[in-house]
């Protein structure tokens, strides 16, 4: 199968996963890809359709919790989808750059509005899907039309054919929908106030957020009107361990891997937290990462 998949791109076999999510949990994969392009990305879904192989589109692995077993199928990482074009205040970025990346692009060319992406360890991609954000802002304020692979066809939908909301888009419940690309507008701005932003941004990370252990960001949704962090503080739930995963001491809607967490410990830690929170403070917290199954 190996020199199969290897017409459409870069292909490993065994792989450890490891160092493909932000958890940095170990689990193991049959093959990983990095397609070339666009057009390799839709023979290779044809290709795992038609022999019924299981795979999963892995942008950065930043906001996810891989499953406990390994897969017996093919993650597919979008490393050639790697474009960026700017025109006047629009911007034409493919799903495989990272964000950090774009937002100095932008800013370099004196565009702003992104700033608030800049310490956001994800891919264009998964940032869609999730429609990422911070302080808030988030990505789909700046959309204008996405570019994605489906059914084998490749076409461009507005952004008011997508259902989106806080952390959340009508992308994460349809697998068989891939991101490409994303046309954005944004604002003219001035560079060095937009460094200035990433800065003090930046600095408010460092302070709050446990980024010296892995992770993969806050795990819940806030509430309306309310800080998860807070009520599972509320709940006495800092420092609580299982296995080797922790709910973080600096910030609670954080879970790090402390000392070689499995997938199976931060499943369990979540659902603990989330069980707790609803039993002592009646909040049903909505995941915010996403506890990945192979399909
Ligand atoms: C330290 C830290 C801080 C963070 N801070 C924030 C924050 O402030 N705000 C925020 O919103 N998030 C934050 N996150 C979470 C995360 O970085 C973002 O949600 C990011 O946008 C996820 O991108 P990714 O490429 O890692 O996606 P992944 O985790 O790789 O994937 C997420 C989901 O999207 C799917 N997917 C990925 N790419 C595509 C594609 N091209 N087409 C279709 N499906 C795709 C995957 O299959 C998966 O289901 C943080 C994470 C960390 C570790």
């Amino acid at each position: 199968m190996k020199d199969e998949l290897s017409k459409f791109g870069k292909v490993k076999e065994n792989v450890d996963l490891k160092n493909y999510n932000t958890y940095k949990v170990s689990v193991n994969a049959k093959y990983l890809v990095e397609v070339k392009n666009v057009d390799s990305l839709n023979e290779l879904i044809k290709y795992l359709k038609k022999n019924k192989i299981k795979y999963l589109i892995l942008g950065n692995g930043s906001n996810v919790v891989l499953p406990e077993k390994d897969l017996d199928g093919v993650i597919i990482r979008l490393n050639g989808l790697n474009k960026i074009e700017i025109d006047d205040d629009e911007v034409y970025v493919e799903a495989g750059v990272m964000l950090p990346k774009l937002v100095n692009e932008s800013v370099s060319n004196c565009l702003a509005g992104l700033e608030w992406a800049s310490g956001i360890p994800g891919t264009v991609g998964g940032a869609v899907v999730g429609n990422a954000g911070a302080y808030l802002s988030d990505i789909f304020s700046f959309i204008i039309d996405i570019d994605v692979l489906e059914n084998g066809e490749v076409k461009t939908i507005k952004k008011s054919d997508v259902t989106y909301s806080y952390r959340h888009t009508s992308f994460k419940d349809n697998k068989d929908i891939i991101v490409l690309a994303v046309r954005l507008k944004l604002n003219k701005g001035n560079a060095d106030e937009s460094q200035e932003i990433m800065k003090n941004r930046l600095e408010r990370r460092i302070k709050s957020q446990p980024l010296n252990y892995p992770n993969a960001g806050s795990v819940f949704r806030n509430p309306e009107g309310d800080y998860a962090g807070r009520l599972i503080e509320e709940c006495g739930l800092k420092g609580k361990r299982i296995g080797g995963a922790m709910v973080s001491e600096k910030h609670a809607n954080f879970i790090i891997n402390y000392d070689n967490a499995t997938a199976k410990d931060i499943r369990d830690l979540i659902k603990l937290v989330h069980d707790e929170v609803l039993k002592k403070e009646k909040v049903d917290l909505i995941i915010e990462q996403e506890l990945i199954d192979w399909r």
